[in-house]
């Protein structure tokens, strides 16, 4: 083994696999940073926390990038290598993750790269010969190793330089995550399962959510916060309305309005927040008072007054929800 100190950077999602892979590097000596790489698209709950407690665990810097910008203007609407089940482009994806990381070793001081992808565990973006698109899209080369996987795959510039030992890194294939689990056992890691879910580009709902926003708008960051909660409805002058479901909803709705919205509420009933698009017809935001109402605690025969944005529309609700359904969203 070559003892002068390594340094790699490892892509990190927060999930057991990119967390044993670090384990498995760093415990031969060398010196990882884990990298989390924010597209934009993590479900709501905060992982921050969940992301830092992984890292203190296996004895590692945590640092954070912010992509979404670069990532909407370059990756999600023109993948080279498509999508997966749903608004996915996880191949192109994880191309883009590591070609970042690798402009970043230079000036991080870093020596090769990690992750934590097992091949054969997801559809799309680790079959086998997706691993190597992957590679190939990042030109990361053999620079990038994988040590969940690292001997069912040919050997990388780290192994092959002695910077790792690739007997003490590991061969799993498939989805089976026994091995994992035991390692995890071994190791004493504790709280590893992630909170709040994965990536919403592979959520069936969310992504139809998605590309009913793109026929109708162009997507820019700000737009993302909003299509994460609520009900989706669009109405007939066209313009979008969402309105808060829950307590955590009308927190979310407030706090995503841009000027490209305008706010919804009832002033005389307690009621849901909603957001309305902020060029909408008179038509449609009258019609967004009427259906704000009727998700409200309001009756049918009496009269409420919504405020939408500067304007108060005096409105009565739907007898029931039934009439709102077909603005809903189709998801
Ligand atoms: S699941 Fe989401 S974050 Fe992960 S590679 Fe696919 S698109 Fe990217």
């Amino acid at each position: 083994m070559n003892k002068t100190p390594r340094k790699a950077i490892a892509l990190f999602s927060g999930g057991l696999d990119s967390t044993l892979a670090i384990h498995l590097v760093k415990s031969q000596g060398v010196e990882v940073i884990a990298l989390n790489i924010d597209i934009g698209f993590g479900s709501t709950k905060s992982k921050l926390e969940h992301m830092q407690n992984m890292c203190d665990q296996v004895g590692v810097e945590l640092r954070t990038l912010d992509i979404r910008d670069q990532y909407l203007r370059e990756i999600l609407f023109n993948p080279k290598y498509g999508y997966g089940k749903n608004f996915n482009p996880c191949i192109d994806c994880h191309g883009n993750m590591f070609k970042i990381a690798k402009e970043l070793m230079e000036p991080w001081g870093a020596d090769f790269l990690i992750s934590g992808e097992v091949v054969g565990q997801r559809p799309m973006s680790q079959r086998r010969d997706a691993l190597d698109l992957v590679t190939g899209l990042s030109e990361t080369d053999d620079i990038l190793l994988r040590p969940m996987s690292a001997k069912a795959l040919p050997p990388t510039l780290p192994e092959r330089e002695g910077w790792v030992d690739r007997e003490k890194l590991l061969g799993i294939t498939g989805r089976n995550r026994e091995v994992q689990l035991k390692l995890a056992k071994e190791i004493g890691l504790e709280n590893f399962e992630k909170p709040g879910g994965g990536c919403l580009l592979t959520d069936e709902n969310f992504s139809k959510k998605l590309a009913e926003f793109v026929e109708h708008d162009t997507l820019e960051v700000e737009d993302i916060a909003l299509l994460k909660c609520g009900r989706h409805l669009r109405l007939p002058d066209g313009a979008k309305l969402v309105i808060g479901r829950h307590k955590e909803d009308n927190e979310m709705i407030e706090a995503a309005i841009t000027p490209k919205y305008t706010k919804i509420k009832l002033l005389n009933a307690v009621g849901p927040i909603a957001a309305i698009s902020a060029n909408a017809s008179e038509l449609d935001k009258e019609l967004a008072a009427k259906l704000t109402a009727t998700y409200g605690k309001t009756k049918p025969e009496e009269k409420y007054e919504a405020q939408v944005g500067d304007e108060i529309f005096t409105t009565s609700p739907f007898d029931s929800k039934e009439p709102c359904q077909k603005y809903f969203i189709k998801t």
